[in-house]
């Protein structure tokens, strides 16, 4: 979640940020230059696995959301502790299961 959070994990916006040279554009809806942002919030792709799971939760990804706003938000939305802990196990494993798809 780190590595999302500070916009450091290896979408291909920081790939060419390091000087590869490639075509940017999202793999999983082949529209829109991928970033963290597009691909974890924005993505066509993302936006129906979202709500998949939020039919089952009161937290639903806004338009205006970016990755840092949706940890923030998903945080905050927790009411105790093993609710905190359980939220940040189901955000952890939809982020890796987009990774995976996205790979
Ligand atoms: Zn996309």
């Amino acid at each position: 979640m780190w590595v999302l959070y500070h916009m450091k994990i290896l979408t291909l916006d920081n790939l060419q940020k390091r000087g590869t040279s490639l075509v940017n554009r999202s793999e999983l809806c082949q529209n829109d230059a991928e970033s963290g942002d597009h691909l974890f919030v924005e993505c066509s792709f993302t936006q129906v696995v979202w709500a998949l799971f939020s039919r089952n939760c009161r937290f639903i990804p806004q338009p205006s959301d970016n990755i840092r706003s949706v940890i923030l938000r998903w945080s905050a939305s927790s009411p105790n502790n093993f609710a905190d802990c359980v939220s940040y196990y189901i955000l952890h494993a939809i982020s890796w299961n987009i990774w995976l798809e996205r790979n």
